[in-house]
Protein backbone atom coordinates (compact mmCIF):
# COMPACT_ATOMS: atom_id res chain seq x y z
CA UNK A 1 0.00 0.00 0.00
CA UNK A 2 1.49 3.46 -1.07
CA UNK A 3 1.07 5.82 2.02
CA UNK A 4 2.68 8.51 4.19
CA UNK A 5 5.27 8.60 1.53
CA UNK A 6 6.56 5.15 1.16
CA UNK A 7 5.17 1.82 0.54
CA UNK A 8 3.89 -0.57 3.08
CA UNK A 9 3.95 -4.25 3.02
CA UNK A 10 2.00 -7.43 4.64
CA UNK A 11 -1.53 -6.63 3.63
CA UNK A 12 -2.41 -10.23 2.60
CA UNK A 13 -3.61 -12.61 5.48
CA UNK A 14 -1.64 -15.22 4.45
CA UNK A 15 1.94 -13.37 4.85
CA UNK A 16 0.24 -12.29 8.05
CA UNK A 17 -0.38 -15.77 8.98
CA UNK A 18 3.09 -17.15 8.24
CA UNK A 19 4.88 -13.89 9.82
CA UNK A 20 2.38 -14.32 13.11
CA UNK A 21 3.52 -17.96 13.75
CA UNK A 22 7.37 -17.56 13.46
CA UNK A 23 7.24 -14.62 15.66
CA UNK A 24 4.45 -16.29 18.36
CA UNK A 25 7.04 -19.53 18.26
CA UNK A 26 9.55 -17.24 19.47
CA UNK A 27 7.58 -15.01 21.57
CA UNK A 28 3.95 -13.97 21.04
CA UNK A 29 4.08 -11.28 24.00
CA UNK A 30 7.22 -9.93 21.86
CA UNK A 31 4.84 -9.60 19.05
CA UNK A 32 2.36 -7.90 20.69
CA UNK A 33 4.82 -5.43 22.18
CA UNK A 34 6.05 -4.07 18.98
CA UNK A 35 5.01 -0.52 17.41
CA UNK A 36 3.72 -0.94 14.27
CA UNK A 37 0.17 -0.58 12.11
CA UNK A 38 -1.16 -3.80 13.81
CA UNK A 39 -4.77 -4.36 13.99
CA UNK A 40 -6.00 -0.77 12.97
CA UNK A 41 -3.59 -1.16 9.94
CA UNK A 42 -5.76 -3.66 8.62
CA UNK A 43 -9.33 -1.33 9.37
CA UNK A 44 -7.57 1.26 7.65
CA UNK A 45 -6.74 -0.89 4.42
CA UNK A 46 -10.66 -1.51 4.43
CA UNK A 47 -11.88 1.76 5.27
CA UNK A 48 -9.59 4.34 5.27
CA UNK A 49 -9.33 7.03 2.33
CA UNK A 50 -5.65 7.86 0.83
CA UNK A 51 -5.73 11.12 3.09
CA UNK A 52 -6.17 8.66 6.13
CA UNK A 53 -3.53 6.52 4.89
CA UNK A 54 -0.91 9.17 4.53
CA UNK A 55 -1.31 10.86 8.00
CA UNK A 56 -1.52 7.19 9.94
CA UNK A 57 1.79 5.59 7.61
CA UNK A 58 3.06 9.12 7.94
CA UNK A 59 3.48 9.92 11.86
CA UNK A 60 4.24 5.74 11.81
CA UNK A 61 6.91 6.37 8.89
CA UNK A 62 8.49 9.46 11.42
CA UNK A 63 9.46 6.89 14.06
CA UNK A 64 8.23 3.63 15.78
CA UNK A 65 5.08 4.32 17.22
CA UNK A 66 2.34 1.95 18.92
CA UNK A 67 -1.45 1.96 17.63
CA UNK A 68 -4.35 0.58 19.43
CA UNK A 69 -7.59 -0.78 17.97
CA UNK A 70 -10.51 -0.19 20.69
CA UNK A 71 -13.64 -2.16 20.21
CA UNK A 72 -14.65 -4.28 23.86
CA UNK A 73 -16.42 -2.14 26.14
CA UNK A 74 -16.87 -3.22 29.96
CA UNK A 75 -20.74 -3.12 30.01
CA UNK A 76 -20.72 -5.12 26.16
CA UNK A 77 -17.84 -6.68 25.76
CA UNK A 78 -17.07 -7.22 21.92
CA UNK A 79 -20.77 -7.50 20.36
CA UNK A 80 -20.56 -4.61 17.90
CA UNK A 81 -24.08 -4.21 17.76
CA UNK A 82 -24.07 -3.58 21.59
CA UNK A 83 -21.46 -0.76 21.92
CA UNK A 84 -22.31 2.39 23.98
CA UNK A 85 -19.74 4.74 22.83
CA UNK A 86 -20.93 7.63 21.23
CA UNK A 87 -19.92 10.19 18.43
CA UNK A 88 -22.16 13.46 19.03
CA UNK A 89 -22.41 15.16 15.75
CA UNK A 90 -21.30 18.93 15.71
CA UNK A 91 -22.74 21.76 13.96
CA UNK A 92 -18.98 21.84 12.31
CA UNK A 93 -19.46 18.40 10.63
CA UNK A 94 -17.16 17.44 13.65
CA UNK A 95 -18.05 14.90 15.98
CA UNK A 96 -17.67 13.82 20.10
CA UNK A 97 -16.52 11.58 21.45
CA UNK A 98 -17.43 9.89 25.03
CA UNK A 99 -17.02 5.99 26.25
CA UNK A 100 -15.52 3.77 27.82
CA UNK A 101 -13.02 0.40 26.71
CA UNK A 102 -11.77 -2.36 28.30
CA UNK A 103 -8.85 -4.45 27.10
CA UNK A 104 -7.14 -2.66 24.55
CA UNK A 105 -3.89 -3.68 23.57
CA UNK A 106 -1.20 -1.04 23.42
CA UNK A 107 -3.19 1.87 24.25
CA UNK A 108 -1.35 3.27 26.83
CA UNK A 109 1.42 3.71 24.80
CA UNK A 110 0.08 4.54 21.10
CA UNK A 111 0.32 7.69 19.36
CA UNK A 112 -2.62 7.15 17.20
CA UNK A 113 -5.38 4.20 17.03
CA UNK A 114 -9.09 3.40 15.84
CA UNK A 115 -11.84 3.78 18.01
CA UNK A 116 -15.25 2.04 16.94
CA UNK A 117 -18.64 4.11 18.25
CA UNK A 118 -22.19 4.42 17.67
CA UNK A 119 -23.22 7.81 15.74
CA UNK A 120 -26.08 9.40 18.31
CA UNK A 121 -29.19 8.45 18.07
CA UNK A 122 -28.01 5.73 14.85
CA UNK A 123 -28.99 2.17 15.13
CA UNK A 124 -27.58 -0.51 12.95
CA UNK A 125 -25.73 1.72 10.08
CA UNK A 126 -24.48 4.18 12.99
CA UNK A 127 -21.74 2.25 13.99
CA UNK A 128 -18.62 3.73 12.90
CA UNK A 129 -14.73 4.04 12.99
CA UNK A 130 -12.87 6.97 13.94
CA UNK A 131 -9.15 8.07 14.15
CA UNK A 132 -7.52 8.84 17.35
CA UNK A 133 -4.23 10.57 18.39
CA UNK A 134 -4.02 10.03 22.00
CA UNK A 135 -2.19 13.07 22.97
CA UNK A 136 -6.03 14.99 22.14
CA UNK A 137 -7.72 16.29 25.48
CA UNK A 138 -10.07 13.80 26.81
CA UNK A 139 -8.38 10.42 25.38
CA UNK A 140 -6.68 8.56 28.85
CA UNK A 141 -5.43 4.61 28.86
CA UNK A 142 -4.24 3.03 32.19
CA UNK A 143 -2.87 -0.12 31.68
CA UNK A 144 -4.27 -3.69 33.35
CA UNK A 145 -2.43 -5.96 35.13
CA UNK A 146 -2.70 -9.29 33.14
CA UNK A 147 -1.37 -13.06 33.61
CA UNK A 148 -1.39 -14.09 30.51
CA UNK A 149 -0.01 -11.92 27.16
CA UNK A 150 1.47 -9.32 29.32
CA UNK A 151 3.05 -8.24 26.30
CA UNK A 152 0.24 -6.81 24.22
CA UNK A 153 0.11 -4.44 27.53
CA UNK A 154 -3.67 -4.41 27.71
CA UNK A 155 -5.79 -1.05 28.88
CA UNK A 156 -8.75 0.39 30.03
CA UNK A 157 -9.51 3.46 28.13
CA UNK A 158 -11.59 6.91 28.96
CA UNK A 159 -12.73 8.77 26.22
CA UNK A 160 -14.22 12.16 27.50
CA UNK A 161 -15.35 14.55 24.84
CA UNK A 162 -12.14 13.80 22.73
CA UNK A 163 -13.16 16.23 19.53
CA UNK A 164 -13.00 13.95 16.46
CA UNK A 165 -12.21 16.14 12.91
CA UNK A 166 -14.33 14.95 10.25
CA UNK A 167 -11.16 13.80 8.44
CA UNK A 168 -11.09 11.48 11.20
CA UNK A 169 -13.93 9.52 10.59
CA UNK A 170 -12.65 6.14 8.47
CA UNK A 171 -15.72 4.90 5.71
CA UNK A 172 -16.42 8.01 4.77
CA UNK A 173 -16.30 7.95 0.94
CA UNK A 174 -18.18 4.31 1.41
CA UNK A 175 -21.59 3.86 0.76
CA UNK A 176 -23.54 3.90 4.41
CA UNK A 177 -24.07 -0.23 4.17
CA UNK A 178 -20.29 -0.15 3.52
CA UNK A 179 -18.57 1.85 6.23
CA UNK A 180 -20.14 0.26 9.78
CA UNK A 181 -20.76 -3.45 11.04
CA UNK A 182 -20.23 -4.83 7.41
CA UNK A 183 -16.44 -3.40 7.02
CA UNK A 184 -15.66 -4.29 11.01
CA UNK A 185 -16.51 -8.35 9.54
CA UNK A 186 -14.26 -8.10 6.98
CA UNK A 187 -11.57 -6.58 9.37
CA UNK A 188 -12.21 -9.27 11.69
CA UNK A 189 -12.08 -11.68 8.93
CA UNK A 190 -9.18 -10.93 7.69
CA UNK A 191 -7.33 -10.65 11.19
CA UNK A 192 -8.89 -13.84 13.10
CA UNK A 193 -6.60 -16.29 10.84
CA UNK A 194 -3.46 -14.49 12.54
CA UNK A 195 -4.43 -15.03 15.64
CA UNK A 196 -4.71 -18.64 15.08
CA UNK A 197 -1.16 -18.55 13.70
CA UNK A 198 -0.42 -16.94 16.90
CA UNK A 199 -2.11 -19.42 18.90
CA UNK A 200 -0.17 -22.24 16.44
CA UNK A 201 3.48 -20.46 17.20
CA UNK A 202 2.40 -21.13 20.81
CA UNK A 203 1.42 -24.59 20.54
CA UNK A 204 4.37 -25.60 18.11
CA UNK A 205 6.88 -24.22 21.21
CA UNK A 206 5.52 -26.10 23.73
CA UNK A 207 5.67 -29.50 21.77
CA UNK A 208 8.89 -28.51 20.89
CA UNK A 209 9.86 -27.97 24.27
CA UNK A 210 8.77 -31.18 25.51
CA UNK A 211 10.46 -32.94 22.37
CA UNK A 212 13.76 -31.12 23.52
CA UNK A 213 13.64 -31.50 27.72
CA UNK A 214 11.53 -34.29 28.38
CA UNK A 215 13.53 -37.88 28.69
CA UNK A 216 12.77 -40.14 26.17
CA UNK A 217 8.95 -40.69 25.62
CA UNK A 218 7.70 -44.20 25.46
CA UNK A 219 4.48 -46.31 24.80
CA UNK A 220 1.03 -44.02 25.19
CA UNK A 221 2.48 -41.07 26.08
CA UNK A 222 4.64 -41.17 22.67
CA UNK A 223 1.98 -41.52 21.02
CA UNK A 224 0.19 -38.45 22.50
CA UNK A 225 2.68 -36.64 22.13
CA UNK A 226 2.73 -37.67 18.38
CA UNK A 227 -1.32 -36.99 18.33
CA UNK A 228 -0.49 -33.09 19.17
CA UNK A 229 2.04 -32.80 16.76
CA UNK A 230 -0.37 -33.59 14.03
CA UNK A 231 -3.07 -31.58 15.88
CA UNK A 232 -0.82 -28.55 15.05
CA UNK A 233 0.01 -29.36 11.24
CA UNK A 234 -3.76 -29.60 10.71
CA UNK A 235 -4.94 -26.83 12.79
CA UNK A 236 -2.07 -25.29 10.46
CA UNK A 237 -3.47 -26.70 7.16
CA UNK A 238 -6.75 -25.22 8.22
CA UNK A 239 -5.36 -21.71 9.16
CA UNK A 240 -3.91 -21.55 5.63
CA UNK A 241 -6.61 -22.18 3.75
CA UNK A 242 -8.53 -19.66 6.13
CA UNK A 243 -6.12 -17.48 5.39
CA UNK A 244 -6.24 -18.00 1.43
CA UNK A 245 -9.70 -18.11 1.45
CA UNK A 246 -9.91 -14.43 3.23
CA UNK A 247 -7.14 -13.24 0.38
CA UNK A 248 -9.83 -14.41 -2.13
CA UNK A 249 -12.79 -13.38 -0.54
CA UNK A 250 -12.33 -11.09 2.44
CA UNK A 251 -16.77 -11.39 3.43
CA UNK A 252 -16.77 -14.87 3.54
CA UNK A 253 -15.58 -15.59 7.10
CA UNK A 254 -16.15 -18.74 8.31
CA UNK A 255 -13.34 -20.54 8.02
CA UNK A 256 -11.43 -17.80 9.72
CA UNK A 257 -13.63 -18.57 12.48
CA UNK A 258 -13.42 -22.45 12.44
CA UNK A 259 -9.22 -21.74 12.43
CA UNK A 260 -9.32 -19.40 15.23
CA UNK A 261 -11.49 -21.10 17.61
CA UNK A 262 -9.47 -24.69 16.52
CA UNK A 263 -5.81 -23.08 16.92
CA UNK A 264 -6.53 -21.37 19.99
CA UNK A 265 -8.31 -24.70 21.84
CA UNK A 266 -5.18 -26.60 20.33
CA UNK A 267 -3.37 -23.61 21.79
CA UNK A 268 -4.77 -24.71 25.46
CA UNK A 269 -4.62 -28.53 25.04
CA UNK A 270 -0.84 -28.60 23.86
CA UNK A 271 0.23 -26.69 26.36
CA UNK A 272 -1.78 -28.03 29.40
CA UNK A 273 -0.36 -31.46 27.64
CA UNK A 274 3.14 -30.18 27.86
CA UNK A 275 2.88 -29.44 31.76
CA UNK A 276 1.58 -32.98 32.16
CA UNK A 277 3.88 -34.63 30.83
CA UNK A 278 6.87 -33.09 33.66
CA UNK A 279 4.38 -33.49 36.59
CA UNK A 280 3.09 -31.29 39.15
CA UNK A 281 6.10 -28.71 40.00
CA UNK A 282 5.98 -28.61 36.16
CA UNK A 283 4.77 -24.62 36.21
CA UNK A 284 7.69 -24.09 38.78
CA UNK A 285 10.54 -26.28 37.50
CA UNK A 286 9.57 -25.02 33.38
CA UNK A 287 8.73 -21.22 33.45
CA UNK A 288 8.30 -20.95 30.00
CA UNK A 289 5.61 -23.89 29.86
CA UNK A 290 4.42 -21.87 32.61
CA UNK A 291 4.33 -18.70 30.53
CA UNK A 292 3.04 -20.58 27.21
CA UNK A 293 0.18 -22.11 29.30
CA UNK A 294 -0.76 -18.21 30.28
CA UNK A 295 -0.63 -17.18 26.81
CA UNK A 296 -2.32 -20.10 25.08
CA UNK A 297 -5.38 -18.71 27.96
CA UNK A 298 -4.79 -15.14 26.93
CA UNK A 299 -5.69 -15.52 22.52
CA UNK A 300 -8.28 -17.63 23.34
CA UNK A 301 -9.76 -14.19 24.01
CA UNK A 302 -8.37 -11.96 20.83
CA UNK A 303 -10.67 -11.24 18.45
CA UNK A 304 -13.83 -13.23 19.80
CA UNK A 305 -13.70 -15.98 22.30
CA UNK A 306 -13.95 -19.87 20.98
CA UNK A 307 -17.82 -19.46 21.22
CA UNK A 308 -18.41 -15.99 19.44
CA UNK A 309 -16.05 -17.87 16.63
CA UNK A 310 -18.70 -21.26 16.82
CA UNK A 311 -21.78 -18.88 16.39
CA UNK A 312 -20.45 -17.07 13.06
CA UNK A 313 -20.00 -20.85 12.14
CA UNK A 314 -23.99 -22.25 12.92
CA UNK A 315 -24.61 -18.69 11.64
CA UNK A 316 -23.06 -19.59 7.90
CA UNK A 317 -24.83 -23.04 7.93
CA UNK A 318 -28.33 -21.68 9.08
CA UNK A 319 -27.87 -18.64 6.52
CA UNK A 320 -26.54 -21.25 3.68
CA UNK A 321 -23.32 -19.65 3.17
CA UNK A 322 -21.03 -22.50 4.40
CA UNK A 323 -20.44 -25.04 2.02
CA UNK A 324 -21.76 -22.79 -1.57
CA UNK A 325 -18.71 -23.55 -4.60
CA UNK A 326 -16.23 -20.99 -4.15
CA UNK A 327 -15.88 -20.69 -0.43
CA UNK A 328 -13.75 -24.15 -0.03
CA UNK A 329 -15.01 -25.37 2.56
C1 LIG B 1 -4.52 -10.34 25.18
C2 LIG B 1 -5.79 -9.64 24.80
C3 LIG B 1 -5.73 -8.59 23.89
C4 LIG B 1 -6.90 -7.91 23.54
N1 LIG B 1 -6.79 -6.85 22.68
C5 LIG B 1 -7.91 -6.14 22.40
C6 LIG B 1 -7.80 -4.98 21.58
O1 LIG B 1 -6.70 -4.62 21.12
N2 LIG B 1 -8.93 -4.27 21.34
C7 LIG B 1 -10.15 -4.62 21.85
O2 LIG B 1 -11.13 -3.91 21.58
N3 LIG B 1 -10.28 -5.72 22.65
C8 LIG B 1 -9.18 -6.48 22.93
N4 LIG B 1 -9.28 -7.58 23.75
C9 LIG B 1 -10.60 -7.92 24.32
C10 LIG B 1 -11.21 -9.15 23.67
O3 LIG B 1 -11.60 -8.86 22.35
C11 LIG B 1 -12.38 -9.55 24.58
O4 LIG B 1 -11.85 -9.99 25.81
C12 LIG B 1 -13.19 -10.67 23.97
O5 LIG B 1 -13.81 -10.23 22.79
C13 LIG B 1 -14.28 -11.15 24.93
O6 LIG B 1 -15.03 -10.07 25.43
P1 LIG B 1 -15.25 -9.96 27.00
O7 LIG B 1 -13.93 -10.07 27.66
O8 LIG B 1 -16.08 -8.75 27.28
O9 LIG B 1 -16.06 -11.25 27.37
P2 LIG B 1 -17.61 -11.53 27.14
O10 LIG B 1 -18.03 -11.12 25.76
O11 LIG B 1 -18.36 -11.01 28.31
O12 LIG B 1 -17.58 -13.12 27.19
C14 LIG B 1 -17.49 -13.84 28.42
C15 LIG B 1 -17.81 -15.28 28.13
O13 LIG B 1 -19.14 -15.39 27.58
C16 LIG B 1 -19.10 -16.02 26.33
N5 LIG B 1 -20.08 -15.38 25.42
C17 LIG B 1 -20.19 -14.05 25.19
N6 LIG B 1 -21.19 -13.82 24.29
C18 LIG B 1 -21.69 -15.04 23.96
C19 LIG B 1 -22.72 -15.47 23.10
N7 LIG B 1 -23.45 -14.60 22.38
N8 LIG B 1 -22.96 -16.80 23.01
C20 LIG B 1 -22.24 -17.70 23.74
N9 LIG B 1 -21.25 -17.35 24.59
C21 LIG B 1 -20.98 -16.04 24.69
C22 LIG B 1 -17.68 -15.85 25.80
O14 LIG B 1 -17.32 -16.90 24.93
C23 LIG B 1 -16.86 -15.92 27.09
O15 LIG B 1 -16.63 -17.26 27.45
C24 LIG B 1 -8.14 -8.28 24.12
C25 LIG B 1 -8.21 -9.35 25.01
C26 LIG B 1 -7.05 -10.02 25.37
C27 LIG B 1 -7.14 -11.15 26.35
Amino acid sequence: MPAGGRTTHGFETLERVLIAEEFAYGDAGMLLASPGPSMSGVLLDVLGDQEQKDWFYGRLAERPRWTFFGLTEPERGSAVGELTTTLTPLPDGSYRLDGAKRYVGNAARADVGAVIARVAGAQRLGITAVLVDTSDPGFTAEPLGTVGLRGAQITRITLDSVHIPAERVLGRHLSPTRRGMWSIGITFNRLRPGVAAIALGIARAAHDYVTAHRRELRGAERERHEALGRRIEAARQLTYRAALSVDARPAAGHLASAAKARACALAEDVTLAALGFFGPGARLDHPLLDKLARDARGVEFMEGTGNIQKLALFQGLISGKIGKAGEGE
